[in-house]
């Protein structure tokens, strides 16, 4: 083995430009490019992320001139073997910490030691690393606000120069490895957004030229395109949140400033999962393991209606339909419809999630998980548990004209205004094949309170 050679493992950064791992690897250093389809991550992924991950390999190998090794397998036995192979002593990543990350890197690693190579971790998907912000006596946050200070305070780094013509890229035919190629793009029925680092760059152009200044207020929208819809982007590494914080720094309007904190909580909940690993499956605050919740043929159904999108509640309707159509819903939704499962529903919050972390294009197991605690009252900085989002309400709030409801939920495309939000009150009921509130919301809510006494006493 040659200390010369590098192997750049790609993982959550999917870019050539602002990479880390280069800049370790020294410029000019002949390096092989490297992507693990690893099942163990494949399989909860949906069909969605998985072809927006294909599409930004492809993009990426192209980028690459074609040199991009893809295989397939349990890293901890592939990444060792073509190291060895490709005469790498060093293989680069960038820094994962969420639980199976971390794992397999250690595994990774070891076996790497055995053979005299190592794994060497530079950067990471986040703006600050989990566990860099600290508290004065070097403790870890739990709350966001006193977390996005001292994340400010701390910063980061500017981004790094690097592009695809960095280090050598050895062309993997010379290697007896067996190749994958990149799987064809599985035909989905989800209207996605392009994949790759060239259209993330695009889209956040977009976003910063028109969207940015009034992000504060717009962000809550739904019906319009207010946010920058970069969060597959971002899970993918695409583009790194520092490329996004360095194109807004000297923005001291109050849309940047919004900006960079919903960047702070994607670091945050980052760094609380890496606190708390099991918080990704159980409750943060384990006070609410008091709360009952229902199961059964009738909870099945209930469920049913709320992935399809059929609960009778238009704007709990349309967000579940965003998602089936897009791989996406807008972050007011996703807390609607969210707050729907639990609250009105009575179901446990991670049934709700991991129907999410399946069909989303951006899914990722912090900001996903910590999302949904966030609203079942059961995570940090959470939601008053006693706050129960009435869908009628929130829907007139943020889809005051129904433009939203009408877009995902044609049966109702033909009711005018804000009149879409209580279909049941329209003289002859809802339209034909729309169906009646699968629950009543003022009955629901005063169950929701009375199930919520068991937690409040054990806290
Ligand atoms: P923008 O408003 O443009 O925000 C810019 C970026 O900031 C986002 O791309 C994202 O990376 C980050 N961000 C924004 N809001 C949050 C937040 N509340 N928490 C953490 N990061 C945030 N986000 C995911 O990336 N993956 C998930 O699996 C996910 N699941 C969620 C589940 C629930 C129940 C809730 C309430 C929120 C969830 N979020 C998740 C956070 C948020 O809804 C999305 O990041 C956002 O809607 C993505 O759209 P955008 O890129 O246009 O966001």
């Amino acid at each position: 083995m040659t200390d010369a050679t590098a192997l750049i493992w790609f993982r959550r950064d999917l870019r050539v430009a602002d990479q880390p791992t280069f800049l370790a690897a020294g410029r000019g250093a002949r390096a092989l490019a490297l992507f693990v389809l690893d099942p163990r991550l494949m399989g909860p992924a949906g069909e969605a992320r998985q072809w927006f991950l294909y599409g930004c390999l492809r993009a990426l190998d192209q980028s690459l001139n074609g040199r991009l090794l893809v295989v397939e397998g349990d890293p901890a036995q592939v990444v060792p073997r073509i190291a060895r192979e490709a005469g790498a002593r060093a293989v680069h990543v960038a820094a994962d910490f969420g639980p199976y990350g971390r794992a397999r890197d250690e595994a990774v690693e070891r076996a790497l030691n055995e053979q005299g190579g190592e794994l060497i971790r530079t950067g990471s998907p986040y703006a600050v690393a989990p566990g860099r912000v600290r508290t004065a006596d070097g403790g870890r946050y739990r709350v966001f606000t006193p977390f996005r200070r001292a994340w400010a305070d701390h910063g980061w780094r500017p981004p790094a120069a690097t592009d695809a013509g960095f280090l050598d890229w050895i062309d993997p035919a010379a290697l007896t490895v067996e190749a994958l190629p990149i799987p064809s793009r599985t035909p989905v029925t989800a209207n996605l957004p392009e994949p790759g680092e060239a259209a993330a760059r695009r889209r956040w152009e977009v976003f910063r030229r028109e969207h940015l200044e009034d992000y504060a207020d717009g962000r809550d929208r739904p019906d319009r395109p207010g946010t920058s819809r970069l969060s597959a982007y971002l899970k993918f590494g695409c583009v790194h949140p520092r490329t996004l914080l360095a194109g807004m720094a000297g923005s001291s309007g109050s849309g940047a400033h919004s900006f960079r904190g919903e960047l702070a909580w994607r670091d945050f909940y980052a760094d609380v999962l890496d606190q708390r690993p099991d918080s990704a499956h159980r409750n943060y605050d384990r006070s609410f393991d008091a709360l009952v919740t229902d199961s059964g043929p009738d909870a099945d159904r209930l469920f049913a209606a709320w992935q399809e999108g059929r609960t009778g509640f238009p704007v709990v309707d349309a967000g579940m339909r965003q998602l089936l159509a897009e791989g996406w819903m807008h972050n007011r939704v996703r807390m609607i419809t969210a707050s729907f499962l639990v609250k009105d529903l009575h179901l446990p919050w991670w049934r709700g999630a991991r129907h999410f972390m399946r069909s989303l294009v951006d899914g990722d197991l912090a900001s996903n998980q910590h999302g949904w605690q966030w609203v079942a009252g059961s995570g940090t900085d959470a939601a008053p548990y006693f706050r129960v989002f009435n869908p009628v309400l929130q829907g007139e709030r943020f889809d005051p004209d129904g433009d939203y409801v009408r877009t995902y939920v044609p049966e109702l495309a033909g009711i005018a205004g804000k009149a879409v939000h209580q279909p049941w009150k329209l003289p002859g009921g809802p339209p034909r094949g729309y169906p009646a509130p699968v629950v009543d919301h003022r009955h629901e809510r005063a169950v929701a309170l009375e199930r919520y006494e068991p937690v409040r006493a054990a806290r």
